[in-house]
């Protein structure tokens, strides 16, 4: 009979196997403290959204300010600072052409967002465009059109009837780059989608899987071609987590539409926001009140989690932040390089500040039985680490140490050697 000692349901979490949860009580920095008195190095950013630190005393005073101020207001037909300047400051980092910046309270929300705006522009305009294309492996949320864009597999077998078609093209492997760009040229010419959406450079949850810039590029200048909008979905891979402010930095590439949560907030509360192009929003735009962009959510630009995110963008604007990004950058590279010529591991791969290495084992995949036993043997050692299967990742917050990192990969090879 199943059995559970607390009435809480984790998120991703098999409780038949982990019914135990570790108890958090504060975080500092690159660090988390446990109720019973240890420290656990946080190579993950908690759930990839940390970066100065936890509890960055610029975020937090900004947070205590705006929290004794006005802690929340309908988003309709009201607005407040906050939420005004945090928009002006982000179309001034975001790629050029973007004008009007949509709020939402998580990655999946932001992209539900996206995929509204892109086919409420085309309905709005009067054109019949609905498809839309995704990258194979993708992860773009756990909401129902989330989960339609993203792979279909585990993650959502059992919800099947409530996902829409999509059509999917190959992730560019290396060497394969051109066998992707024409699947989406002949895609793009042959169905006339309404959008294609892709995770720029790296996919996340998908396995950690990276491609290059000109790729991005490439596949950018394929869908303009034929009018196709192009969504960037930067939750994963915004504020800095790829080397630069923004993963389309790298390709030169402007979004038609871009979505951007986990960062924004330096990790600090729940956000997020869809950004997008003039005539996107020139669509929704009618007296008759026809064509409003029918979406919202209670919290809609929630006043404190805006002031969160305005201290985390001026943190951004300290010459130091983006010097730290690159210098961890470095410091990732040093540290997984010996794992090259390490036998037990293949794909060992960084894009930025992120790395990661596939150990190599008899099954791989996320139901791989090596995960469970990985992510025990890491929380023995005081890390959290949360591998994808067989695929270990390390995204730390940007003020991890050296000797933070030598820690963590350290507990890597350990645990190679131990259940490779
Ligand atoms: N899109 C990408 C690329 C993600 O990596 C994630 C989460 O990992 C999401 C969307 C969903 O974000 P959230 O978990 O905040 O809903």
């Amino acid at each position: 009979m199943p059995t559970s000692k607390s009435p809480v349901w984790h998120p991703y979490t098999q409780h038949a196997l982990q019914d135990e949860m570790t108890r958090i009580v504060r975080g500092d920095g690159a660090y988390l403290h446990t109720a019973d008195g240890r420290r656990i190095i946080d190579a993950i950013s908690s759930w990839w959204v940390i970066t100065h630190g936890h509890c960055h005393p610029d975020v937090v005073n900004a947070i205590k300010e705006q929290a004794g101020k006005l802690n929340q207001i309908i988003f309709a037909g009201y607005t407040h600072d906050p939420a005004e300047e945090l928009a002006a400051q982000l179309l001034k980092l975001a790629p050029r052409g973007l004008d009007h910046v949509f709020f939402s309270d998580s990655g999946s929300t932001s992209v539900e967002v996206a995929l509204k705006m892109a086919l409420g522009y085309w309905h709005n305009i009067g054109k019949q465009r609905v498809r839309i294309i995704v990258m194979q492996h993708s992860y773009h949320g756990d909401t129902v059109g989330g989960m339609s864009v993203g792979a279909r597999g585990l993650f959502n077998a059992a919800y099947g009837p409530l996902l829409f078609d999509v059509t999917s093209i190959p992730f560019p492997r290396i060497g394969q780059e051109q066998a992707t760009l024409d699947a989406l040229e002949s895609v793009c010419r042959d169905e006339i989608p309404a959008a294609f959406i892709v995770e720029p450079l790296v996919l996340g949850a998908g396995g950690m899987l990276m491609y290059e810039a000109w790729v991005l590029k490439e596949m950018k200048r394929i869908c303009e071609a034929s009018e196709v909008l192009f969504i960037a979905d930067e939750v994963m891979t915004g504020w800095g987590r790829t080397g630069t402010l923004f993963a389309c930095e790298q390709a030169d590439v402007s979004p038609d539409i871009v979505c951007y949560s986990k960062g924004i907030t330096g990790g600090a509360l729940p956000l997020a926001v869809t950004l997008c192009r003039a005539d996107i929003f020139d669509a929704h735009y009618s007296k008759d009140r026809t064509r409003t962009f029918f979406h919202s959510s209670s919290y809609t630009a929630n006043p404190v989690a805006c002031a969160a995110a305005k201290a985390n963008l001026d943190l951004w604007q300290v010459p130091a932040t983006s010097q730290r990004v690159i210098s961890l950058a470095a410091m990732q590279e040093q540290a997984i390089e010996s794992f090259r010529a390490d036998s037990r591991f293949e794909n060992v791969r960084r894009t930025g500040t992120i790395t990661a290495l596939d150990l190599k084992t008899r099954d791989a995949g996320y139901l791989a039985g090596i995960g469970p036993k990985l992510q025990t043997f890491f929380k023995d050692r005081n890390l959290l680490l949360r591998p994808l299967g067989n695929t270990i990742y390390v995204m730390p917050p940007y003020c991890v140490t050296m000797a933070d990192l030598d820690e963590i990969y350290a507990g890597i090879r350990d645990a190679a050697d131990a259940l490779a």
